[in-house]
């Protein structure tokens, strides 16, 4: 998506070799606007599958989620917790995530209550690196019997192997922007895009 790489060339900022800090439109400040028309570019790629739920992780994958169910006609977004609330008391399923950005590992839980056996659910997040995240809410959903209709990603850095790992399971991946490589402070994008 061409508005976004050029997006997140003006905006955004690369840190290390590893990260990109988007906090200007998507993870401090979110460009509302700008995230709808991300959510309708899920629409267009995904095209008229159906789809009957959208998971995604808190915190950070929340504001696309929910721009991409208003393009796909309001379909329920679930969002994965980190933490166990104590109003969280009917049953959970749980899958664990490395982070590597926080160097933390995470426990992402699901209540039983918002993923059926007949969902068709299209997992969305902001960033895919390593595929951890995305690898565990894909296990939320096996767990609960539903199906995965593909992953939408706002930012895939393809130099941390997630999308390999994704693709290689068989699953649809469609990424707006994808990052080869980070050096010396310069962002490069997939030429294919
Ligand atoms: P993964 O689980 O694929 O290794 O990492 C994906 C998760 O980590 C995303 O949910 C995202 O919140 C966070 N993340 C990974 N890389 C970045 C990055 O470069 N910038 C930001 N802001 N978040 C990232």
């Amino acid at each position: 998506m061409k508005s976004l790489i050029e997006k997140i060339r003006s905006e955004g900022e690369a840190i290390g070799t590893q990260i990109v800090k988007v906090d200007g439109f998507v993870n401090h400040q979110i460009d509302v606007a700008f995230m709808m028309e991300m959510g309708q570019e899920f629409r267009i790629r995904f095209g008229d599958v159906q789809v009957d739920k959208i998971l995604t992780v808190e915190a950070s994958g929340i504001a696309i989620a929910c721009m991409t169910s208003v393009a796909f006609g309001y379909p329920r977004v679930v969002f994965a917790k980190k933490m166990v609330p104590s109003t969280m008391v009917d049953g959970f399923y749980e899958a664990e995530a490395k982070s590597f950005t926080k160097g933390t590992v995470s426990m992402l839980r699901v209540s039983k209550k918002f993923l059926e056996p007949k969902d068709r659910v299209l997992i969305v997040d902001d960033f895919l690196a390593h595929g951890e995240a995305a690898m565990a809410m894909a296990d939320i959903v096996q767990q609960a019997g539903a199906s995965i209709v593909g992953f939408g990603i706002v930012i895939e850095k393809a130099f941390q192997g997630g999308g390999d790992k994704l693709r290689q399971a068989g699953y649809p991946v469609e990424s707006l922007a994808v990052i080869d490589k980070i050096e010396d402070g310069v962002i490069f994008f997939n030429s294919e895009q």
